[in-house]
């Protein structure tokens, strides 16, 4: 028998800077199991010295996380980095919207570096801008746009920001999307809607458990069917129109394993993210961003119990840093965020030291009209009252 030898992505690698779905990495990357890796990264970053900042967000791996000057959620980071003019190069352990977002916050001399351009985000990739256009459209032609306010969730592409930036709409996080949807239904009278993008759990959960609303407000537009899958009557019944995406990570976390380790465990404590399912957020404890669930575990009572709702590195970290409380992860099977993976050692070594050798490879920069709209956006949401900036 004769074997073919199919490489891992038999149709090739390629870059699609306009996307989240770059995949091309030039130039010669370490190997993983270098064992001078560390050395490696801690030389090229001290040989930078005040000229590199490198951010790393809460699901990173440890590997990398160890070389980051600050860590946090993906806004958290974008200011950090917007607070460091005098830092040349941006390394963002991150994914690509993040990415994004620190280059449109950071100065025009700054410049933007995400080690690996496969580090997407399979939630962000669900709304394409021609998908949501023609969902615009079709809210025209059904005489409901002038009624419709969109607002995306930060975790999406900035050109999916600039839309909302210069339709009217904002951005929003997961700490502020209440805030920020009692401000969209103000926008355009009683009959106000808003479009919800690209987490259609984060805008059913904010809508129905934080402003009252009920599931039958809530519609989801499927961009692969024609109309969205809905008819115009139910458009114009609904309050909530929201965007058929989810986390690949958060959207995995089921109510049965809730009942599961409650019957185990009757006194552990449920907590999670708003991107999950409605279902598990309803059965939860507590809900809220990750600084919320990083900040619940600090406060929490030595002794206690937790399952966590969120991406695992994160837990592990926690389950780590707090050995006199009980933490488990919120599902039966490991499940990291493999974009957020992406971003490993050998990526790190590599973008550190061609930055040494005076090269800069995988730089993220958003064309100047999209970041014009996009800031538009993302001031809308600074300037809400209250809680505004955090995931
Ligand atoms: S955890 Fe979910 S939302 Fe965050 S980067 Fe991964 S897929 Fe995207």
């Amino acid at each position: 028998m004769t074997t073919v030898d199919l490489p891992l992505l038999p149709l090739g690698r390629g870059v699609d800077r306009a996307s989240e779905r770059g995949v091309d990495c030039p130039g010669d990357l370490p190997a993983a199991s270098d064992p001078d890796l560390v050395a490696r990264a801690r030389a090229a970053k001290d040989a930078l010295g005040e000229r590199v900042f490198v951010l790393g967000h809460h699901y990173q791996r440890d590997e990398v996380i160890q070389f980051a000057d600050v860590t946090g959620d993906s806004f958290k980071l974008a200011r950090d980095a917007a607070a460091r003019p005098d830092a040349e190069f941006v390394v963002f352990c991150g994914v690509h919207f993040m990415a994004e977002s620190a280059d449109i916050l950071t100065g025009p001399d700054q410049q933007v570096i995400l080690p690996d351009l496969a580090a997407g985000c399979s939630m962000a990739d669900m709304a394409r801008l021609f998908q949501v256009e023609k969902a615009w459209a079709a809210l025209a032609e059904a005489g409901l746009q002038d009624v419709v306010v969109p607002v995306t969730y930060m975790n999406s592409s900035a050109d999916i920001k600039a839309f909302c930036g210069r339709n009217g709409g904002a951005v929003c996080t997961s700490s502020n999307a209440e805030v920020a949807l009692e401000w969209a239904f103000e926008q355009k009278g009683p009959d106000t809607k808003v479009l919800f993008l690209p987490d259609q759990h984060l805008g059913r959960n904010t809508a129905v458990l934080q402003l009252g609303y009920s599931l039958e407000d809530c519609v989801v537009w499927n961009p692969l069917l024609p109309g969205g899958g809905l008819t115009v009557e139910e458009l114009q019944n609904a309050r909530m129109i929201l965007w058929k995406g989810h986390c690949s990570v958060h959207g995995r976390f089921s109510p049965d394993v809730v009942d599961e380790l409650r019957a185990a465990t009757p006194e552990i404590n449920i907590l999670v993210h708003p991107e999950c399912q409605h279902e598990v957020v309803l059965k939860a404890d507590y809900v809220g961003s990750t600084e919320f669930i990083i900040n619940t575990i600090e406060a929490a009572e030595p002794g206690s119990s937790w399952a966590i709702g969120t991406e695992l590195n994160l837990v592990q970290r926690l389950a780590t840093a707090h050995p006199d409380k009980r933490i488990v992860f919120l599902d039966r099977d490991v499940c990291y965020c493999s974009t957020m993976n992406r971003i490993d050692l050998p990526h790190l070594v590599w973008a550190l030291e061609s930055l040494v050798d005076g090269i800069v490879v995988n730089r993220i920069e958003v064309d100047p009209d999209t970041e014009r709209e996009a800031l538009v956006a993302l001031q809308r949401m600074l300037d809400l009252p209250g809680k505004t900036a955090r995931d």
